[in-house]
């Protein structure tokens, strides 16, 4: 029997085709239910957005593959997210980079993610409890960045902890819709490389809302 997290995505191939392989293959190996607040569990494998406790959400699963998908070029480099949430992302993205590291500014979720990804076997991972707006400079430069928080407008300190080459996503925009901007460094320069629209949980901090 195949399990409900290689049904999920043989869904989202049909939904979003033009992603990456390597990012289905990873989130089937992951177990969603692990990571949603135990009244959810039944509702783990659909495409929605669902409750983590402490008023956050973890993403919808179409928004975890894009965001993934649109770092497939740096696959295999150091990963910084900011927003780890429950770590449901953070998990997958063990499977696709080397190291990984989080920063999550509710102390509650950082104790459950860590949790939740030793129980997912995502030993690569480490989760940093505080403000992640302006990132992680200590750890910096990074190959990836994902922002799984939307901000007002693109932090500053992101063009300064991204490797040359190097690709980050952020949701800019109001507290409650945002475009999901992808950039690119190039020459020490940030470049527009794609966009979508989403809606994801305001980033509250220094270079978020109320900082
Ligand atoms: N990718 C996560 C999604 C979590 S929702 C998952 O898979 O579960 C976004 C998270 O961003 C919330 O947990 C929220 O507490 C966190 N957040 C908001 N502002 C932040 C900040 N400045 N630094 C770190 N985390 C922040």
């Amino acid at each position: 029997m195949i399990s409900r997290a290689v049904e999920m995505t043989i869904k989202l191939d049909r939904l979003l085709p033009d992603r990456s392989a390597r990012v289905l293959g990873a989130m089937s190996e992951v177990p969603r239910d692990v990571f949603v607040d135990p009244g959810w569990k039944r509702m783990a494998y659909t495409d929605r957005s669902l409750p983590i406790g402490h008023g956050q959400t973890i993403s919808k699963p179409a928004t975890v593959f894009r965001m993934l998908s649109a770092l497939e070029p740096v696959f295999g480099g150091k990963l910084l997210e900011t927003g780890s949430g429950s770590g449901y992302l953070a998990s997958v993205a063990s499977r696709l980079f080397n190291r990984v590291f989080c920063v999550e500014r509710v102390l509650g979720l950082v104790e459950s993610s860590r949790a939740n990804l030793l129980r997912t076997g995502a030993g690569n991972v480490v989760v940093r409890y505080g403000d992640g707006s302006s990132g992680w400079a200590e750890h910096a430069p990074f190959d990836g960045i994902l922002y799984s928080a939307g901000a007002p407008e693109l932090p500053a300190s992101l063009a300064d902890q991204l490797r040359e080459g190097g690709l980050a996503g952020v949701p800019v925009g109001t507290k409650s819709s945002q475009e999901f901007i992808v950039w690119k460094k190039v020459k020490g320069v940030l470049e527009k490389v794609s966009s979508f629209t989403c809606s994801f949980v305001p980033l509250i901090g220094k270079e978020g809302w109320n900082g």
